[in-house]
């Protein structure tokens, strides 16, 4: 469903000239956020690196890697990379802020015309971003990779879809069906993007918030390749949260209508309790038991309303205090090597 094809298809014509100077080439940074992923590091790299040998005479393609406080051998990988390949930088946060804030400290970082966000466990096919940089070339500011498939469990995928649903339901976002953070952004986008320093962060929430033209692709999903999910069940449901509570005040509503409704149902009750007592004064109205049972359910009822007001009470709580999103311990760029090719 998207516009035309591009209008200039690239030539088929010349083997790239080696080593074109890099001024005039429009930049593209791939960010790629690590949180115990040594083994698919080497593979993502030697991936990535392969496919865009197709974009090196156009653009001047750099990627960026954030180690998230990795416990594994992740770093020294890095490490490793940047050795060899000039085009690699790698931030090293002081611990683990979580997903979100590693890609918000590399589109911090990076300095390049279009950004590409990526997951490092090759769920997110390398090959795919191309398709991302040509729907850019077409003029869209942010595209996103839509799952046309996914390889996850059943649980994941339900519960993926309830809340996306839900979401949309919900929030003043349109946030586009089945896509996660696998996206190209322009540069444009990127500026604003920084201008958001909320903590509890929904980067793809805070994405379709700012705007611009933006389009999808479909790709399907692959299996995680090595290692195993950075997303445990606490920290799914905390991001869901993260995504509901930034973008909703859906849930302090419902506290008032659930007051409503409930006012309404004991207004019933005392017409009835008052119709009895007009018009069959001889009958006793029951209800020791119900009682019980309404001060229980009423109680059910205040505190997770209670919990609803905590939890944006938390959120102000922690935007008040204002620190910084993360640290930084050190960055390390790519010592510059004679070619850029990865054989
Ligand atoms: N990740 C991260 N910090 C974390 C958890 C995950 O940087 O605390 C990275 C992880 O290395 C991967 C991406 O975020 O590149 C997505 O995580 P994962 O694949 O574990 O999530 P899933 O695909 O299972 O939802
Ligand atoms: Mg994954």
């Amino acid at each position: 469903a998207g516009p035309a094809a591009p209008a200039a298809p690239a030539a088929t014509t010349a083997p790239a000239a080696p080593a074109a100077p890099t001024a005039g080439k429009k930049r593209v940074t791939y960010i790629f956020p690590i949180y115990n992923e040594a083994g698919n590091i080497d593979l993502l790299h030697r991936t990535v690196s392969q496919v865009t040998e197709s974009l090196a005479d156009r653009y001047d393609v750099s990627f960026i890697y954030v180690d998230d406080g990795s416990k594994d051998e992740s770093l020294t990988h890095l490490q490793a990379l940047a050795d060899r390949d000039d085009r690699v930088t790698v931030i090293e946060l002081s611990r683990n802020f979580g997903h979100q804030m590693a890609v918000t400290a590399g589109l911090d970082l990076a300095d390049a015309d279009a950004v590409i966000i990526m997951d490092s466990d090759m769920q997110d096919p390398p090959r795919v971003s191309l398709e991302l940089v040509e729907k850019w070339e077409q003029g869209y500011e942010v595209v996103y990779a839509q799952r046309r498939s996914r390889q996850d469990t059943a649980f994941k995928k339900l519960t993926a879809s309830a809340f996306y649903l839900f979401l949309r339901k919900v929030a003043s976002i349109d946030i586009p069906r089945n896509t996660g953070d696998f996206r190209l952004i322009d540069r444009k986008v990127v500026d604003e993007l920084r201008k958001y320093r909320e903590r509890d962060r929904f980067l793809r929430g805070l994405i379709s918030y700012i705007g611009f033209r933006q389009t999808g692709v479909l790709f399907d999903r692959d299996e995680r390749h090595a290692g195993v999910t950075g997303y445990p069940l606490s920290k799914m449901l905390r991001f869901a949260a993260d995504g509901i509570l930034g973008f909703s005040v859906a849930p302090l509503k419902l506290i008032s209508r659930l007051g409503y409704f409930i006012s309404f149902l004991s207004f019933l009750g005392i017409l009835y309790v008052a119709g009895v007592k007009l018009f069959a004064p001889e009958t006793a109205v029951p209800g020791w038991a119900f009682i019980t049972i309404g001060m229980f359910f009423l109680g059910g009822i205040q505190i997770t309303m209670l919990g609803v007001l905590g939890s944006y009470i938390g959120r102000t709580y922690a935007q008040s205090q204002a620190r910084p999103l993360y640290t930084v311990a050190s960055v390390r760029t790519g010592t510059p090597s004679p070619a850029h090719t990865t054989s």
